[in-house]
């Protein structure tokens, strides 16, 4: 291998799907450089529930295992609407494959982080990228230390996994197109006095809204509603207690119109983002980088129309799974009121269908198209 081809492949961006990258591509023997602007991992998570297509790619890694031990196996979705449970769907009787895994973002990433560094790779913290150019033969990209100080350095390829704002996505100048929902979302992660069966999402179809709630550990508990007080209407009748992080976003569906130019490639919230319904942002990062690992692998031993490749490949099964989160999430939200009466009258009927059955479980599975790679 020549000098140049040992450089490192850059990747932009520690989280999720950033980290997965790089522990993929270190075990290709691909040599990684792994930056993140922020100085500290989060402590906050936004993610909860790693499905089982995650829980797959990173068998091999020793991460899944880890995964599954220190989180707990999510059994089912239960749905409540004024004060009864009106639908379900039993995961663990239905899912013919691993159960997907509820744990903390933060958690997931600390171990892709471990895993990372039993690799010999640190993720270089406090620092950002400013800006890239590419040629025919290489990228350059200028970083900027906490300090100010900046520095330019040369990358073979580079993984722009780096969040919703992108500055990878804006460098390609490649459009981020989509809509937002007007109304906020607030969320909690608080300590619940309730009844609710703590290995099973619920779904409240509010009056005014939608409300989502997941049990964390140890009792707290994460309530997610666009309603007016989603906490005065907690299914099952939950007393709140200490609110532990409270926050609020808003819910926008968007999709890069390329994934790839030339030597750089977007992957996860850079990429493509969704609400948080069906739980697919963390988990089509991470199969993303999966991929990606897989094409960029080829591409820097020669075979550079792999990058188009992964591209073609992601944009695809992206494009589908935001496409269809963003549908169920119109349905779902309880408004405008044609809607909600909609969502209130017939979901509860159309779950107890099986072909309706079949495509919950393989979205919340991350199992609604083929693995694209083996690694
Ligand atoms: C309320 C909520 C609940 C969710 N629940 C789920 C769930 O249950 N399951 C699921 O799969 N997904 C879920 N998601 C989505 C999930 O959290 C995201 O899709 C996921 O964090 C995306 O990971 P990422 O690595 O692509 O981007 P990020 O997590 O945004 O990481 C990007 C990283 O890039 C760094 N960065 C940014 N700019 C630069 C720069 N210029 N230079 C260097 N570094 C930079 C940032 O510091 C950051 O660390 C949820 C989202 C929300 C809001």
């Amino acid at each position: 291998m020549s000098a140049a081809i040992r450089t490192p492949l850059m990747i932009v961006g520690a989280g999720p799907t950033g980290l997965a990258a790089a522990l993929f591509l270190s075990r290709r023997g691909v040599p990684v450089r792994i930056i993140d602007a922020a100085t500290q991992p989060t402590s906050t998570s936004k993610a909860l529930l790693v499905n089982p297509r995650s829980l797959e790619i990173l068998g091999a890694y020793g991460v899944a295992a880890r995964i599954i031990a220190e989180g707990y196996e999510v059994l089912g979705v239960t749905m409540h609407r004024a004060g009864r449970e009106v639908a379900s769907v039993d995961l663990q009787r239905e899912l013919k494959s691993q159960l997907p895994i509820g744990l903390a973002q933060a958690r997931t990433e600390a171990l892709l982080t471990e895993a990372l560094q039993a690799k010999g790779v640190q993720v270089e913290r406090g620092v950002s990228l400013q800006a890239l150019q590419q040629d025919e033969q290489q990228v350059t990209l200028t970083l900027q230390q906490v300090d100010g100080s900046t520095q330019t350095v040369q990358a073979p390829l580079v993984f722009g996994a780096d969040g919703a704002r992108s500055t990878v996505r804006q460098a390609l100048g490649v459009d981020f197109a989509g809509s937002a929902l007007p109304e906020p979302w607030q969320l909690w992660d608080l300590r619940l006095r309730t009844a609710l069966d703590r290995q099973r999402a619920h779904i409240g179809f509010q009056p005014d809204g939608f409300l989502f709630q997941m049990h964390l550990q140890g009792g707290v508990w994460r309530v997610i509603g666009n309603g007016a007080d989603p906490l005065a209407q907690l299914p099952g009748g939950g007393v709140p207690g200490e609110i532990i992080w409270q926050s609020q976003f808003h819910i926008a569906h968007r999709l890069a119109d390329k994934f790839s130019v030339g030597r750089v490639a977007l992957g996860g919230d850079a990429a493509h983002i969704h609400s948080p319904l069906g739980a697919r942002g963390m988990n089509l990062g991470i199969e993303d980088a999966w991929v990606f690992a897989d094409c960029a692998a080829d591409a820097i031993a020669g075979k550079l129309e792999r990058m188009q490749e992964y591209a073609e490949l992601r944009l695809s099964v992206d494009r589908q799974v935001v496409h269809r989160v963003a549908a169920l999430t119109r349905l779902m939200r309880g408004r405008p009121t044609a809607l909600r009466w909609l969502r209130d009258s017939v979901i509860p009927a159309a779950i107890k269908l099986p072909v309706v059955r079949r495509q919950i479980l393989q979205t919340v599975a991350g199992l609604d198209h083929p693995l694209q790679a083996r690694l």
